[in-house]
């Protein structure tokens, strides 16, 4: 049998399941749960997909595509035509897919897996921030949030219809302020998954999005190869159309992946979490300053801005009493101004269970002076969707626990 194209990385997941999920998770599919309840009674938590599991088709690029309908023996053509059904109509099935004969639609579906995402919880906020929660195939939650106007926050004029959006599902890099890392690390996402939010995103809201963070639950550097697919296709002309200048990947500073991405020709732009100016400061809230300290964290942003010719932005959260210093305000101009970086100020958004909160707003701008003083471009985010809980990962966690709760 002819094969499909299998991206490397793309041939088997690991796929991590919680002990005793299937009669708690009854929107998982049968075969699915019949291998959870296996699972269960040997109480491991881990299986891998079969290798031959098929790959989604909106995880390939277009050049991938045409290969594909080449060794089926179709017209090259064929793929524009498919692409435009996935991207432009937008279609949810290889069957609507009506100006293809029967027997292709049939040979794709033979060969390529058509998943979708459902959309299981919206939530509004007053300032129409919404926030959306999705359910995987397999049975996984992410959440993505809809941002409708931040002015200029990632460079461009005014930033609107933004997509903040999850790369992994948990995250395992547990920065003791965020609400992703509270449950560990699943699974990485797949291309087709991280482009699917921002389909299904629109396709709720009736609106086009026009600039992506990839700010959601997850380190997307640690999902790069799948993270570089999905970026493809959202930038594409015959995918999504958004400009690489309007997405923007934040990391928590995997330092080589910072030079890895270096090396990509796609002019996106880069955030880098910083969270604290010092090793002390921001080892004590985010365990990847032990494996990356700040100076070689800062070193590959060298290279990085020095090689792409961008300016970067930090991101700092405000924790009151942490990192919410003078001290802190004058040592990260200095490094920012090492870099010509933007400064992101974001007042730290209340976690559930977590004991750390926002610093008076007076602190909040003593910190920012200082860093103007200092001539760094400085921004104090009025962060939406406070009322929403929209710090990432948050509602997710919210929602597992509101079922489990209601499962036992
Ligand atoms: N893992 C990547 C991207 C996802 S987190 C990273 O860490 O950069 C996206 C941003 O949200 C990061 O800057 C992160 O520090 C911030 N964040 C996490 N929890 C937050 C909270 N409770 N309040 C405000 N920002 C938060
Ligand atoms: Fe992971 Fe980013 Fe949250 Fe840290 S801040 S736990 S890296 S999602």
């Amino acid at each position: 049998m002819r094969r499909s194209p299998r991206p490397e990385g793309l041939r088997s997941k690991d796929i991590s399941f919680g002990p005793k999920r299937s009669r708690r998770w009854g929107f998982l599919h049968k075969k699915s749960q019949t291998l959870i309840q296996l699972l269960e009674a040997t109480s491991t938590v881990t299986f891998v997909v079969a290798e031959n599991a098929k790959i989604d088709i909106r995880s390939l690029q277009l050049q991938e595509i045409e290969k594909a309908v080449l060794e089926f023996g179709e017209p090259l053509y064929r793929a524009r035509q498919i692409v435009d059904w996935l991207y432009q109509k937008r279609v949810r099935s290889f069957d609507e897919m009506t100006d293809l004969p029967r027997k292709s639609r049939n040979r794709l579906s033979q060969d390529f897996d058509f998943s979708k995402i459902d959309i299981v919880r919206v939530l509004g906020s007053r300032d129409t921030t919404r926030k959306f929660l999705f359910r995987l195939s397999d049975g996984n939650l992410i959440e993505s949030v809809l941002i409708p106007a931040s002015p200029a926050l990632y460079g461009s004029r005014s930033d609107r219809r933004t997509i903040c959006v999850s790369t992994q599902v948990g995250c395992a890099y547990g920065c003791k302020f965020c609400a992703s890392g509270l449950e560990g690390f699943s699974r990485n996402l797949k291309p087709n998954e991280i482009v699917d939010q921002i389909i299904a995103i629109e396709r709720e809201n009736g609106e086009k999005i026009d600039n992506i963070v990839f700010m959601g639950m997850g380190e997307p550097l640690a999902n790069l190869e799948n993270l570089l697919r999905a970026i493809k296709i959202i930038n594409a002309p015959w995918g999504l159309g958004i400009g690489a200048r309007h997405i923007t990947v934040s990391t928590s500073g995997l330092a080589p992946q910072i030079r890895e991405l270096a090396e990509e020709p796609l002019q996106i732009r880069l955030a880098i979490s910083m969270h604290g100016a010092t090793d002390e400061v921001r080892g004590q809230i985010m365990p990847i300053n032990r494996r990356y300290n700040v100076e070689t964290l800062l070193s590959a942003c060298d290279y990085y801005a020095e090689r792409k010719k961008q300016r970067l932005t930090f991101e700092y959260i405000l924790i009151e009493g942490v990192n919410d210093s003078d001290e802190q305000a004058r040592l990260l101009g200095r490094r920012a101004k090492r870099l010509s970086a933007k400064v992101n100020l974001i007042p730290y958004n209340t976690v559930h269970g977590l004991p750390w909160s926002r610093p008076s707003k007076d602190r909040q701008e003593k910190f920012l002076s200082i860093l103007r003083e200092r001539g760094v471009a400085a921004t104090l985010r009025r962060e939406k969707g406070h009322d929403i809980d929209a710090a990432c990962g948050q509602l997710r966690l919210q929602t597992k626990r509101e079922l489990e709760a209601a499962s036992s």
